[in-house]
């Protein structure tokens, strides 16, 4: 059984790119009643933040994914926050270092952007010359005993070439004599992303690894160290970019969509579950699927190597679908939050009814309540409508509607024959009249919900 994980770092909101690698590695998991595990990479100390951590538990639970293992509940691979894991490490530095895989370096920032633009002159790409490597042990007290805190660096080997299998892209091979020699521990202690990253998916036994396209380079300096320390090394996947509109990657910085602006704007999770499955992995039913069936419908292979791009409007389109797949009640229950004032008490559900074929978002149920409730504004088309109808044509429906109290055929019976006007003639102008608009939910069930005082209003105002 697959056990995948998905390893966020809590330095900001969950946005649309890495809510989706969450729900590939997710349903990789459910797929196969597999185990799925949440694994907080808080190293950057600086940048994360309790609040952004919080903010992502939050976050995936709304979308609907769930984990197994996780900083709030365990497991039995704990501790989930790579900063609470600080001891694990030590005992795996050690051993890279009595294995001669590792050596401290002592050289500062200024050393090696210097080295790297001598590197960049000779046309050489830049990569770290190994120059700590062969510090005696001499040479290295004199460097402590002057205060210098060193990094540890993994040591490469000068030769070959190392194999990265990858799911989505194939067989990749890298030549060890391009990687130099890499920090896996910083110099106030703490642990680079390399080296826990790829201990922790070991010793949590996860052996399925999906995450972004940007971390392929990555691969081969973390199968050296897993390799170096002889643990075992997971399948990897890396999935394609998911770029915006503009064709720029979604970044955590620059004109991310978080999933909490969607959530805001009254997105269902549903809807994104739908849409973000489909952003770079094929499934051969095109409709609207539940959890299980969108787990049962993913498959590895299925994965695609071409870049996803955010189109609001199959957004949309899933957003459409989620809704069919509720009830009215349902749908009022997802829109209080919204129109709770909006609409008068009794009248929630026969609300959701005339109007849920009619909206996207709840900013379309509110308008429609508006509508109905309070002050219709009319667009330009319905202005038009409402002057093109002929003399006499609003005093008669202002008087039919009376003598029909309020009942929608019998009203529209007798206007029809009174007036002479049948058809489109006949509802546009009462359309456009009554609801501001030319288009919307069936008049006969807007009626009732805007009430017959309300209507003569807007009946009057027509005729002016
Ligand atoms: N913390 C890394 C990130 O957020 C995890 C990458 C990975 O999934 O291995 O990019």
């Amino acid at each position: 059984n697959l056990k995948s994980r998905f390893a966020p770092s809590p330095t900001g909101f969950l946005h649309l790119g890495n809510a989706r690698t969450a729900l590939f590695a997710w349903l990789a998991a459910r797929s196969t009643q597999g185990c799925f595990v949440l694994r907080l990479e808080d190293t950057d100390q600086e940048r994360s933040t309790a609040l952004y951590e919080h903010a992502l538990l939050e976050d995936l639970r709304w979308l609907g994914l769930d984990w197994d293992e996780g900083p709030d509940h365990g497991g039995g691979h704990g501790p989930y926050r790579q900063m609470e894991r600080q001891s694990i490490y030590g005992d795996y530095f050690a051993r890279l270092q009595t294995a001669g895989r590792a050596y401290p370096c002592y050289c500062s920032a200024d050393e090696l952007a210097a080295e790297r633009a001598v590197q960049r002159g000779a046309g050489k790409p830049p990569r770290y010359s190994g120059r700590c490597r062969h510090l005696d042990a001499g040479a290295r007290a004199q460097r402590e005993a002057a205060g210098l805190r060193p990094t540890l660096r993994f040591r490469v080997p000068d030769h070959g070439t190392v194999v990265v299998p990858d799911l989505v892209w194939g067989e990749r091979h890298y030549a060890l004599a391009d990687l130099g020699d890499f920090v896996i521990r910083r110099s106030d202690g703490s642990p680079a992303f390399f080296f826990a990253n790829a201990v922790d998916d070991a010793l949590m036994e996860v052996n399925l690894v999906l995450r972004g396209e940007d971390h392929l380079s990555n691969t081969p300096r973390q199968i050296l160290v897993l390799q170096a320390l002889d643990l075992p090394i997971p399948a990897y996947g890396h999935l394609p970019l998911l770029l915006g509109a503009d064709g720029q990657p979604l970044s955590k910085r620059y004109g991310a969509i978080s999933l909490r602006d969607l959530q805001h704007h009254g997105y269902l999770p549903a809807a994104i579950r739908n849409y973000l499955a489909r952003l770079g992995h094929h499934y051969t039913a095109t409709g609207f699927l539940n959890r299980v069936a969108l787990a049962q419908g993913f498959s590895l292979t299925q994965i695609s190597r071409a870049p996803g791009h955010f189109d609001p409007e199959q957004l949309r389109h899933w957003q459409r679908e989620a809704l069919q797949s509720l009830d009215d009640a349902a749908i009022w229950t997802w829109l209080t939050p919204w129109l709770r004032d909006k609409v008068p008490m009794g009248q929630e559900i026969a609300f959701v009814a005339a109007v849920r074929a009619n909206m996207v978002l709840p900013a379309d149920a509110l308008d429609w309540a508006e509508r109905c409730f309070a002050v219709p504004l009319a667009d330009a088309e319905a202005i038009q409508t409402i002057a093109a109808a002929p003399q006499g044509f609003w005093s008669a429906a202002q008087a039919t509607l009376r003598a029909a109290g309020g009942d929608y055929r019998l009203w529209t019976k007798t206007l029809q024959k009174e007036s002479g006007q049948r058809g489109k003639a006949l509802f546009m102008p009462l359309r456009a009249a009554l609801t501001g608009l030319t288009h919307g939910p069936e008049l006969a069930v807007l009626l009732p919900l805007i009430g017959e005082g309300r209507a003569q209003t807007r009946l009057q105002a027509a005729a002016q």
